[in-house]
């Protein structure tokens, strides 16, 4: 089964093989790209950089589809979460024309390489369908219905929806599609092998310099590259982006229905955060994929709640046979509705990054291997401007804010607590953690399933906020910008690069 970065099983992981890679790393080679990052991004841009003649190597901290592509929803489409009526008022027209294009060419892009690797990844067309319930989503319907036909994309009211769900007006938008996202990322590693790159995995980044050549830090050794390219969904670090994304955690359930009525098309209701519905057909079975709820990440301080609401909101209007899957995952919304992509902010070499999809990032990838693509090979486009992360103005006081954080590293939690404290404040079940405070220190239990207690310094070394455990993934979360840690501390997704500090329970 493919390996992701929660307890909980999405429907991808066990319907799918992890692809293995073949090849070996050669610390001795000058690469012309480094890619961070195995997920659809990172393999993506890889592949249209090997096929364009560089010599590029995929470096994966966990292994492929780890990340945020393991655990999305996988729906490609031209009508964005950012609507086209606010990215118009934030980019003008002009952006939010620019914005529809590149999205189409992302879809086409997708469904080339489907084509052109023989992918079987149960590939479909769609019209999707967002519809209202009330009379203020109504009106804002029609914003979104005049700026979405003004940037390009044909839409058009409906009387129907695919969803027994009752609403005021709705608009359908055609030739959106959804697939299987990790079958399609596997077969996408494998063509970037065949085509000459490699991959590496269990191989973290975790650092450069800005020299040229590059000498990228790895825990495998350094390599040396013209280029490298974070596609880490969050690059490692501190950097102007993570001021400007703010983690999420999204929630979804694969359904199996008792009355087979699964949705053709791809439905969308306006609530904030909204609920979304889709069928995906596996190997001849159809799964309703429902999906919501989302909340900051670690501002839930049960996530079984946002199961619970998103299962009874499933169970009103589906007859359910069986929930066969349900997870929650990671996204970075970003600060005024566009990713960052580009150059790295405070980085004027060759270091580029591609975060701040929201919930997008399948479709956002794409443009991100194209725009990248045309960085390192110097093509123009009109889309570097338009992405370009340094479009974010560098914030008065952001350097006391990342020294006055790094102050409070020093705070040493060992040797406030004695051994007998730390059990009698792990009142938890096996399996289960928890933060405790106790004579002004802080300090993160887990009990594992064994019953030994593990203690953790909850100090995120990112920026030093105080992770929350979240107990149906079985990690820690940062609640500032969204570094999670399993349940031993140890490193899942960035910013952070480094664990949580262990604290040995066997001193006095
Ligand atoms: C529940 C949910 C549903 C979603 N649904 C949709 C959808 O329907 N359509 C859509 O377009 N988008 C959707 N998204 C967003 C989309 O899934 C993500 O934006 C996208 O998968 C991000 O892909 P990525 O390759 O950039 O990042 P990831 O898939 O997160 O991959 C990053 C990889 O980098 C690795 N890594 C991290 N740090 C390092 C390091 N220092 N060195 C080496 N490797 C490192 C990680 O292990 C990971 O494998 C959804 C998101 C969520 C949370």
């Amino acid at each position: 089964m493919i390996a992701r970065d929660g307890a909980n099983e999405s429907l991808w992981q066990n319907t799918s093989q992890a692809y293995i890679p073949t090849t070996q790393i050669d610390i001795s080679k000058n690469y012309d790209v480094v890619i961070a990052g195995g997920g659809i991004t990172g393999i993506s841009t890889a592949l249209q950089l090997q096929q364009a003649g560089l010599r590029c190597i995929v470096l994966e901290a966990h292994s492929l589809c780890f990340g945020t592509t393991g655990g999305t929803t996988a729906h490609l489409n031209t009508l964005l979460d950012t609507p086209y009526n606010t990215i118009a008022g934030n980019f003008g027209k002009e952006g939010a024309s620019l914005v529809a294009q590149a999205v189409r060419e992302s879809l086409n892009t997708v469904k080339a390489n489907i084509e052109r690797y023989q992918i079987d990844c149960n590939y479909e067309e769609a019209t999707a369908y967002l519809f209202s319930q009330d009379e203020d989503q109504t009106k804002e319907l029609e914003s979104i219905r005049e700026a979405t036909v003004e940037a390009g994309v044909a839409t058009a009211y409906t009387s129907t929806i695919p969803v027994p769900i009752p609403f005021e007006k709705a608009l359908e938008i055609k030739n959106q599609a959804k697939f299987h996202p990790t079958r399609y990322v596997m077969a996408l590693a494998k063509a970037f092998e065949e085509a000459g790159g490699t991959i590496i995995e269990n191989c973290r980044v975790t650092a450069t310099d800005n020299a040229d050549p590059l000498v990228i830090k790895t825990n495998q050794g350094d390599i040396q590259t013209s280029w490298l390219i974070y596609a880490t969904h969050i690059p490692p670090g501190v950097n102007l982006v993570h001021l400007r994304c703010a983690p999420y955690r999204s929630y979804a359930m694969a359904v199996r229905l008792a009355d087979e009525n699964y949705p053709a098309g791809l439905a969308y209701d306006m609530y904030d955060p909204y609920h979304y519905y889709r069928t995906q057909l596996i190997d001849g079975t159809p799964y309703l994929i429902a999906g919501g709820e989302d909340h900051k990440t670690a501002h839930e301080e049960n996530t079984n709640t946002p199961f619970a609401k998103l299962e009874s909101h499933i169970r009103k209007f589906f007859n359910v046979k069986e929930i066969t899957n349900r997870w929650s995952s990671q996204y970075f919304e970003p600060a005024d509705g566009l990713p960052y992509i580009g150059h790295m902010p405070g980085k004027p070499g060759k270091i580029l990054v591609a975060t701040g999809y929201g919930g997008n990032g399948i479709t956002y990838s794409h443009v991100a291997a194209r725009l990248l693509s045309s960085i390192v090979l110097n093509i123009e486009s009109p889309y570097i401007k338009l992405f370009d992360p340094n479009r974010i103005k560098p914030i008065a006081g952001f350097t006391n804010f990342v020294k006055e954080n790094v102050d409070v590293a020093k705070q040493l939690i060992t040797g406030f607590f004695s051994k007998e404290k730390i059990h009698e404040l792990a009142d938890i079940a096996p399996g289960e953690g928890k933060i405790v405070k106790h004579d002004g220190h802080t300090l993160a239990l887990y009990k594992d399933e064994a019953g030994q207690v593990h203690a953790i310094n909850p100090r995120c070394p990112h920026l030093k906020c105080t992770v929350s455990w979240n107990l149906t993934e079985k990690t820690w979360d940062c609640p500032c910008h969204g570094a999670r840690y399993n349940a031993n501390g140890e490193v899942l997704t960035g910013p952070a690069d480094m664990d949580l500090e262990k604290i040995n329970l066997q001193k006095p």
